[in-house]
């Protein structure tokens, strides 16, 4: 059985961002914001600029 709750809206895509069995559906910032993987990896991809 997964329990889903809602922790708080994404502050860059304004999704929901779920806790699921214990387990955040993304991540929470020093402020206490929270980023949803989505925005997170997408951020991370910007800062690496790796490129192909
Ligand atoms: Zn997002």
């Amino acid at each position: 059985m997964k329990i889903r709750e809602p922790v708080g809206p994404c502050i860059d895509c304004g999704k929901m961002v779920y806790c699921v069995s214990g387990f955040l559906n993304g991540i929470v910032l020093d402020n206490h914001n929270i980023r949803c993987y989505d925005c997170h990896e997408e951020m991370e991809g910007l800062e690496k600029e790796e490129g192909e």
